[in-house]
């Protein structure tokens, strides 16, 4: 049988043409053309004040922490079950990470368990729209609100989905995407910081920028350009902007189809669900198919299934170790509510294969193996 790998990435347009017309323009490094096109794209799609591509969500979530300005011993509420770079991001600015659990039914961060977390030192508030599937962020951005508190959303996995009408990462005052091969959109590594606060663009901009205020130069609104500020270099080239630009335009197709991809496991999926064999995700509409997972009883479970499916050529995975019980996690962190739910589901959840290139067949042929191992287990 024809391997199905976990995810693939893919070409979907003009990415080679574009990357030819940029090397054609004699312009490469940041902040061309195809750059620009990327940046009016977000803005305009996202409904968004500022964007600036970044070399990765890791690069902007790494930006909106200075731009927090953490002071040593501060604190940064966010979830445990996320990606180490939620969290790195904001321990390379000293501050302490304050972790909170997770809602059962989105994976996401409990937002009635944030305020019990808040001390004097609190600064920031990082939710996580795990799977693409939005946060509470109406509760999130009240108590951001009473406390004086900053809201960096990481939107690593929910380009284009949305929250009672607004594009996630649209919300806070920043919103960090990525564009890793393993995301929706894609440019191999990529990012954008998302400026959704407008005190905090010119000073995104000089960041971004080595800390000059280059940007302005450019814009003719300085004479001459000096180093103003703490930063570094973030900005991609243009080849990768090239490239993005043109998944960009095909934006819509690549959600269309994700989400048909969802909808199919989960039809297909249903009946295991009814019998209490596992448990399917939520999504709605307005989620962007970021992720399918199943959530089995037992880690045993998992592990018989992962073994089950590889035999058949079939890579699930599953992720993540809990950010608070890891080494870094217990050196730069501490939790701030149980993680009574994280350290259930982190055992137990396990991620299908889903990239813009399956085929319907593929998904059948997962969806089958998945029902023969609980046909042929006692589990
Ligand atoms: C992928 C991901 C990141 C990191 O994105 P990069 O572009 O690889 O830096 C951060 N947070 C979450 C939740 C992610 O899924």
């Amino acid at each position: 049988m024809k391997p199905i790998p976990f995810n693939k990435p893919f070409i979907i347009g003009h990415e080679l043409s574009y990357i030819a017309d940029a090397v054609a323009q004699g312009h490469l490094s940041g902040d061309g053309s195809y750059t620009k096109l990327c940046h009016r794209w977000f803005e305009e799609k996202l409904g968004v004040r500022r964007a600036l591509l970044t070399h990765s969500c890791t690069a902007a979530l790494e930006m909106s922490a200075i731009m927090c300005n953490l002071q040593p011993g501060d604190e940064v509420i966010l979830p445990s079950y996320t990606f180490v770079s939620t969290a790195n991001a904001f321990a390379l600015r000293g501050a302490v990470m304050v972790f909170v659990d997770i809602r059962p039914d989105t994976l996401n961060i409990d937002e009635k368990l944030i305020e019990t977390a808040i001390t004097r030192r609190t600064r920031a508030i990082v939710p996580v729209h795990y799977a693409g599937v939005p946060c509470e962020m109406d509760s999130i951005m009240d108590i951001a609100q009473r406390h004086n508190l900053l809201v960096v959303e990481d939107a690593a996995q929910a380009l284009l989905s949305t929250y009672k009408g607004r594009a996630l990462g649209s919300i806070g005052n920043f919103g960090c995407l990525s564009f890793h091969e393993t995301k929706n959109i894609i440019s191999g590594e990529g990012g954008a910081l998302l400026v959704n606060d407008e005190r905090y663009i010119k000073r995104a901009e000089i960041i971004r920028e080595k800390g000059t205020n280059r940007s302005q130069f450019f814009r003719g609104e300085v004479d001459k350009y000096t180093w103003v500020d703490i930063g570094s270099s973030y900005l991609p080239s243009e080849l990768v902007s090239a490239f993005l630009y043109a998944q960009l335009e095909q934006a819509d197709k690549i959600t269309a189809k994700r989400r048909h991809i969802c909808i199919s496991y989960s039809s297909q999926l249903a009946p295991l669900q009814q019998s209490g064999k596992l448990r399917l995700p939520t999504f709605d509409k307005y989620s962007n198919g970021h992720m399918f997972y199943i959530i089995l009883d037992s880690q045993d479970a998992r592990a018989r299934l992962i073994t089950y499916l590889k035999a058949q050529g079939i890579s699930p995975v599953f992720h993540y170790v809990p950010l608070h019980s890891s080494p870094a996690g217990l050196k730069y962190g501490r939790t701030g509510s149980t993680m009574a739910v994280t350290e259930d589901l982190s055992e137990r959840l396990l991620r299908l294969p889903l990239h813009y290139e399956m085929s319907d067949d593929d998904i059948a042929k997962v969806s089958t193996a998945i029902r023969d191992f609980f046909a042929h287990s006692n589990s």
